[in-house]
């Protein structure tokens, strides 16, 4: 979603203002430094639009003297939003720093927006005129404390966001889409057969319905899904598929159209390479991922080590998969199926709230800060999570962010908030 970065002076009000963009009452008013410091970025919903606020007076940047630090939040705030929103105290004026501020700002690709804050009375109403001399446009006057206008501005910030981007895979309801993904022979045909017999398939490919005829829709748990591309399934005596290239576009395609994916191995067998580059596909396509291992009645104590040791290390890339094991043969913890997806789905659709985050992630950076690059060390300004579907985090940083430290990052984001079942992409946007 998109990012709002709000700068202006200490005491010009822009932490009662933040708040009062969030529709909240309670407030954390001091511009003392350091005051925000640990939360500096928060969800606000206006008009049925989303975005995230971020109050700059929990940066630090460290230049000296308080022009020198406005400037560089404004720097900063030009650099890590899609508009910025510059607060002035309309019962002082503009003052040298909010000049060069605004002086900085002008200079800006993205949309700038002035606030004219503690409009507290119509007296002062006609001293905000005097605002466009930044260079800013159009002063919005304001009261922070009262609520005055404030709606009128939220208006001006929604206009001047970008609209936030779609979800990927994002279905207008109706069952959720399943694929049925594996290597020949795995069982794909008789696991089907089992859920749709046992379970009773309600349509089965049936042309001219809402279906498509490649398409089965199956009830698992009293639930209704969508497993997509089984024709080819059905067919209990498969044509000459076996040409390779084929069969793998065939998977591809019928990943993209799903939301979340089995991917079926053979238990009694070596984990393939085959195998490992059909999970891979998985995760690339940021769908959720259920693991069945199937067969799991020709699998003994002794092919049950061997397959913990070979998924040691063949599925180190999706730690985070939902496991069952289950036999096509005998019906063995087929039933386990629909809770598997059920969470891998939830996680796939789970959104951390914006405050949440960035409260874990100071403690994060805090406790182990991100290592030095060239000499200099990498700030992590804030996060917000882009988006669902798969669940996307974008960190807002000062430099670079090496591989290993955005795994470490990963990992524990899922320690902490979960996301079993799903992909997680970590974006980085650094500074320009
Ligand atoms: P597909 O190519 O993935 O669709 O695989 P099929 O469903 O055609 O199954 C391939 C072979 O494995 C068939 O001979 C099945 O009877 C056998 N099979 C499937 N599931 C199981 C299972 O759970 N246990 C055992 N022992 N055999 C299975």
């Amino acid at each position: 979603q998109p990012v709002l970065a709000v700068v202006g002076r200490p005491n010009v009000g822009k932490s009662t203002l933040v708040n009062r963009i969030l529709g909240r009452r309670e407030a954390v008013v001091q511009d003392v430094p350091g005051v925000t410091r640990d939360r500096v970025a928060y969800d606000a919903l206006w008009n049925g639009r989303r975005f995230t606020v971020v109050d700059t007076g929990g940066w630090e940047p460290g230049a000296s003297g308080l022009q020198g630090s406005v400037a560089a939040q404004a720097e900063l705030a030009m650099s890590t939003s899609d508009a910025v929103l510059l607060v002035v105290d309309a019962t002082v004026g503009a003052t040298t720093t909010d000049e060069a501020v605004a002086r900085v700002l002008r200079r800006s690709k993205r949309p700038v927006l002035l606030a004219a804050n503690k409009v507290d009375d119509e007296r002062l109403l006609a001293e905000t005129a005097s605002l466009w001399s930044l260079g800013l446009g159009e002063p919005h006057p304001v009261s922070a404390l009262h609520g005055r206008s404030s709606g009128d501005l939220l208006d001006a910030i929604v206009d001047a966001l970008p609209e936030a981007p779609r979800d990927l895979g994002t279905t207008a309801g109706g069952p959720r889409r399943v694929a049925l993904v594996g290597k020949p022979n795995v069982g794909k045909s008789s696991l089907l057969n089992k859920l749709t017999g046992e379970e009773r398939a309600v349509v089965d490919s049936v042309a001219g319905t809402t279906v498509d005829p490649v398409d089965s829709l199956v009830e698992l748990d009293g639930q209704l899904w969508r497993f997509v591309d089984t024709a080819g399934l059905r067919k209990r005596v498969q044509t000459a598929s076996g040409m390779e290239y084929y069969a793998s576009l065939r998977t591809k395609s019928a990943i993209d159209a799903a939301e979340v994916v089995i991917v079926l191995l053979d238990a009694s067998e070596p984990v393939s390479e085959q195998d490992l580059r059909v999970v891979t596909m998985v995760a690339e396509a940021g769908r959720a991922l259920v693991l069945a291992f199937n067969k799991w009645d020709l699998v003994d104590d002794e092919r049950r080590h061997q397959l913990d040791r070979e998924l040691d290390r063949g599925l180190v890339r999706v730690p985070w998969a939902e496991r069952v094991n289950v036999s096509a043969l005998t019906g063995r913890a087929v039933r386990k199926l629909a809770p598997a997806l059920r969470t891998a789905l939830q996680s796939w659709d789970q959104r951390v709230p914006t405050g949440q985050l960035n409260g874990w992630l100071s403690d994060l950076v805090a406790a182990t800060p991100p290592p030095v690059r060239g000499g200099k060390q990498p700030k992590i300004l804030f996060a917000t999570q882009a988006g669902i579907r798969p669940p996307t985090l974008v960190l807002f940083t000062t430099g670079f962010l090496e591989a290993g430290y955005r795994r470490f990052v990963e990992r524990k984001f899922r320690e902490r908030f979960g996301f079993k079942g799903s992909p997680v992409r970590i974006n980085v946007r650094v500074r320009e």
